[in-house]
């Protein structure tokens, strides 16, 4: 079975009541390719989340931006999962690089958070990504391969993540890794896949791309042998991120 192409729009910490409304409305009005060939999640800040849920057309999900990395309880301004999983919130991305780099989420705390968020019966879409430092220094596919690892570690089944490759130099800086550059690095971690999980956890995987992709430059991008679609930072505020949903047919083409 093919991997579904997917793009997934992370809002960030971005937006007022009424930018939440003109953004569902752009995208309730949006032409899509169809749910075979598309999955589409967005993931607006928790405050919006079941607002969002509730007004967008039924084919697009919703993600939210993290959750607790165990059960709720005395854990002041968390979101626990299984909250997550009672209001019925399909999705959670967790291993975010703003949150890495900013809250100081280690590999080991990421990998505890997606078992944990698994184990409630979430879907996670999990963030892997090198900084310009890592890159500079070729040690792109030993960073990414080491905080894959730390997932695999803590979790038995692959079939509900999706992991999102984010060069941390290409995010939210309109500096795109070429479509060589995602490319071998989406190809890296298939093989890490076939040599350290299973020849299909690499064949099923979906393995995503995010880092300033938008309208113009996503169907080069989607083109790419193991790019299995997006995760959109900027650009999913936008009405281009319809464009960016639609360059799915770029596969199917
Ligand atoms: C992101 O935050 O996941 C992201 C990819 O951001 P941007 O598209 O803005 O680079």
């Amino acid at each position: 079975m093919g991997r579904k192409f997917f793009v997934g729009g992370n809002w960030k910490c971005n937006g007022t009541s009424e930018d939440v409304k003109k953004i569902v409305a752009t995208l309730n009005a949006g032409q899509l390719p169809s749910t075979d060939i598309v999955e589409v999640v967005v993931s607006p800040p928790f405050v919006f989340l079941t607002s969002v849920k509730s007004e967008l057309r039924p084919e697009i999900q919703v993600a939210a931006q993290n959750c607790w990395v165990k059960k709720g309880g005395a854990f002041t301004g968390e979101v626990s999962a299984e909250m997550l999983a009672n209001l019925c919130i399909p999705w959670v991305i967790l291993g975010h690089s703003e949150r890495r780099a900013l809250l100081n989420e280690t590999n080991e705390f990421v990998g505890d958070k997606v078992a944990y968020a698994l184990s409630q019966g979430l879907k996670v879409i999990a963030c892997v990504g090198e900084t310009l430092e890592q890159r500079e220094a070729g040690t792109t596919m030993e960073v990414v391969a080491a905080q894959t690892k730390a997932i695999a570690d803590k979790i038995s089944s692959w079939d509900n993540v999706v992991l999102a490759y984010e060069p941390v130099w290409a995010i939210g800086t309109g500096k795109v890794a070429s479509p060589a550059q995602a490319q071998e690095v989406h190809a890296g971690l298939r093989k890490w896949f076939q040599e350290n999980i299973s020849a299909e956890v690499a064949a099923t995987t979906r393995i995503i791309y995010g880092g300033s992709v938008s309208g113009s430059n996503c169907k080069e991008l989607a083109g790419q042998t193991d790019v299995d679609g997006f995760l959109v930072g900027g650009a999913s505020l936008k009405p281009e991120f319809i464009d960016i949903i639609k360059a799915a047919e770029v596969k199917k083409a």
